[in-house]
């Protein structure tokens, strides 16, 4: 008989208990909403907020109920609205097509190559076509930033970008969300940091960060926050600002200030991880593992590989024979969305056309979570498993 793996691929490691300690605290004073604080008191948002734009080294932060909604913000505040267009990935997530949609606006996808990351060519063919890139880093691949770059100050594009993968992650020493104007994290349970849900939103430029604020809903009380600009930027904007309520609260804040103090640490286990599978699938007959360019730190927290141009049935036979061996793949090309698998024709709301690379590509993506909660032989054991089956497969077809 085979071996069988054991895991959950969806079980993250418990919260630590300094974090669980700063959540008691809130609990037992009972002032959750992060304007309600006592006299003199600075709230834990603020602190977050303060902390986290500190190690990003950013000017601004502001903390927000979710990821998406730090997206969507962003786009509000760059004056993204109804009818415009906004360029994005044909590889990412929901939410990201999601963002664009709640603005009223509508998404142009750009391709995806083969490393996983934005086609710069489509990009700068595309450039004309929107005034905004939602740029997500999709499952942590950095595109050549530097160049990307060039491409969009040369098209006067305003870049946000979607850090939901790279909390922690950088680009020749450039932190991944301080290369455009705007960088969006989430703080849900399956990304970097855990506080359920939660979104963090960091820039340098003021006027941004003082409509991202009223739009989070700050009635009039953005003298509470420390990661805020002066009073005279809000005055020029608090009137013509919206508020759209999104806030974060104390408790989520004092579970995720912990957390951040460790991140390096963290990143540095994930990528431990990370490459005891890469050891265990480089060299597989049929199956290309994503080479990871000298100019990118990325955080390992999942790991993706490509069955490029095989036939489905081939790549259904080897989710199914990982499954029957507890290792839970999930493929970004089979035509029904399942859980978080959808593609861009999944998202019908955006009718649009046909991709054919990014069709190729997302036809032979394989993606698989990597909690902290598997172990360096857990990590060996799975790719040993994978290596096996997508053999055997490739052989018999
Ligand atoms: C999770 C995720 C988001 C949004 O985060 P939420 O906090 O779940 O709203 C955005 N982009 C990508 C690529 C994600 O994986």
């Amino acid at each position: 008989m085979s071996e069988i793996f054991s895991g959950s691929f969806t079980q993250q490691e418990p919260i630590p208990e300094d974090a669980i300690e700063a959540a008691l605290a809130v609990l037992r004073h009972g002032r959750l909403h992060r304007y309600n604080v006592a006299a003199g008191e600075v709230g834990e948002v603020a602190l977050l907020e303060q902390e986290f734009a500190a190690q990003m080294g950013a000017r601004y932060c502001l903390a927000v109920a979710s990821g998406g909604y730090a997206l969507a913000t962003a786009l509000r505040a760059v004056g993204v609205g109804h009818s415009d267009t906004v360029l994005t990935n044909a590889f990412t997530l929901a939410p990201v097509p999601g963002s664009i949609a709640a603005v009223g606006a509508k998404p142009v996808f750009v391709d995806v190559t083969e490393n996983l990351t934005i086609d710069l060519e489509d990009l700068a063919a595309k450039a004309g076509q929107a005034k905004v890139l939602m740029l997500s880093h999709m499952r942590g691949h950095l595109c050549d930033m530097d160049r990307l770059m060039e491409i969009c100050d040369a098209a006067g594009i305003t870049v946000i970008e979607d850090c939901a993968h790279t909390m922690g992650a950088s680009w020749n020493g450039v932190k991944s969300g301080r290369h455009g104007a705007i960088g969006c994290y989430s703080c849900q349970t399956y990304k970097h940091v855990n506080a359920g849900e939660g979104g963090l939103l960091i820039t340098d430029d003021e006027e941004i960060a003082a409509r991202a604020i009223m739009l989070s809903g700050s009635y009039m009380l953005y003298g509470r926050h420390l990661a805020a600009p002066g009073p005279e930027v809000f005055e020029r904007v608090k009137y013509e600002t919206p508020n759209i309520s999104g806030r974060m609260d104390n408790l989520r804040a004092a579970i995720l200030r912990p957390q951040l103090r460790n991140l390096d640490a963290q990143v540095a286990r994930w990528n431990e991880r990370y490459r005891k599978l890469e050891d265990g699938l480089r060299g597989t007959p049929g199956l290309t593992v994503v080479e990871r360019p000298a100019a990118e730190v990325y955080v390992g927290s999942s790991f993706q590989f490509l069955l490029l141009d095989w036939a489905e049935g081939a790549v259904q036979a080897v989710l199914d024979r990982c499954a029957a061996r507890g290792v839970e793949l999930k493929w970004f090309g089979v035509p029904e969305p399942v859980a978080f698998t959808s593609r861009y024709d999944s998202w019908r709301y955006t009718q649009t056309p046909r991709l054919p690379q990014s069709d190729r590509i997302l036809a032979g993506i394989i993606d698989m979570r990597v909690p902290l909660t598997f172990s360096l032989e857990d990590c060996a054991q799975i790719a040993h498993i994978i290596r096996a089956e997508v053999s055997a497969v490739y052989q018999s077809g």
